[in-house]
């Protein structure tokens, strides 16, 4: 049995036990949806904290929001296979940790990945068994203005990320990349639809 699968049979069955991967263009809301979770189920849900070469935006919380780590650095880790899966955007480096995750799953919470498309590819591959959630915008235009409101973006940094967009839109068109596509126009009603995924007892289902 891998050790993923040990330590998720040691978790209380009272709702699917599996991971959740959260995808989406960046400025869908996968932040905003899952800060709202967490707060509002801190005992339920761990976050599974990546690492990243990119540098912090004002308010992000170094070792909570994300592992803030050098490219040399995390290259290293990359080569002694510390990620179980790890993915380039936007001209920086982003990966999953195995001690991330297992951190998560030791504390008995389900735990939950906010990943890119290439991540969640990764994911499918792995034996973490997860759902997938993909947060769509409403409109390739709402998304930047979103992301332009947002305030944390350059022109540079913008482009790629609506570039990027393109690509995880498509992919989430190709039945079977994702258990449930939530559209996040009005915050209140896509929090519900998300609720109402993650609290659904799906422990079956093997991607
Ligand atoms: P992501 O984590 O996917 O990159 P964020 O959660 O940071 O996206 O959201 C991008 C921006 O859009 C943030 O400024 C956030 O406040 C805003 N936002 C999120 N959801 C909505 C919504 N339903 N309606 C309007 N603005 C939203
Ligand atoms: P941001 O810089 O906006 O926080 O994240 C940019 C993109 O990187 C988002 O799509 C986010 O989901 C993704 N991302 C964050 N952490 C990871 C990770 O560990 N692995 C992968 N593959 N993508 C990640």
């Amino acid at each position: 049995m891998s050790i993923f699968a040990s330590l998720l049979r040691r978790q209380v069955r009272t709702y699917s036990t599996r991971p959740i991967v959260v995808s989406g263009p960046s400025g869908s809301g996968k932040s905003t949806l899952l800060t709202k979770l967490f707060a509002e189920y801190p005992e339920k849900f761990g976050f599974s904290v990546s690492h990243t070469t990119r540098q912090p935006r004002s308010g992000e919380i170094p070792g909570k929001s994300y592992h803030f780590i050098d490219r040399e650095k995390m290259e290293e880790e990359i080569r002694k296979e510390k990620f179980i899966e790890h993915a380039e955007f936007s001209g920086n480096l982003y990966g999953t940790s195995l001690d991330s995750i297992q951190e998560v799953l030791k504390s008995g919470k389900l735990c939950v990945l906010d990943i890119d498309m290439q991540g969640v590819k990764s994911v499918k591959k792995s034996n973490l068994n997860a759902r997938f959630v993909f947060i769509s915008p409403p409109s390739l235009e709402s998304l930047e203005k979103r992301l332009r409101a947002r305030g944390t973006e350059n022109e540079s940094s913008l482009k790629s990320r609506l570039d990027a967009a393109g690509g995880e839109l498509d992919y989430a068109k190709l039945p079977g990349s994702h258990d449930i596509i939530i559209v996040n126009d009005e915050l209140d009603t896509a929090y519900s639809k998300l609720k109402e995924f993650v609290f659904t007892d799906d422990s079956s289902t093997k991607h």
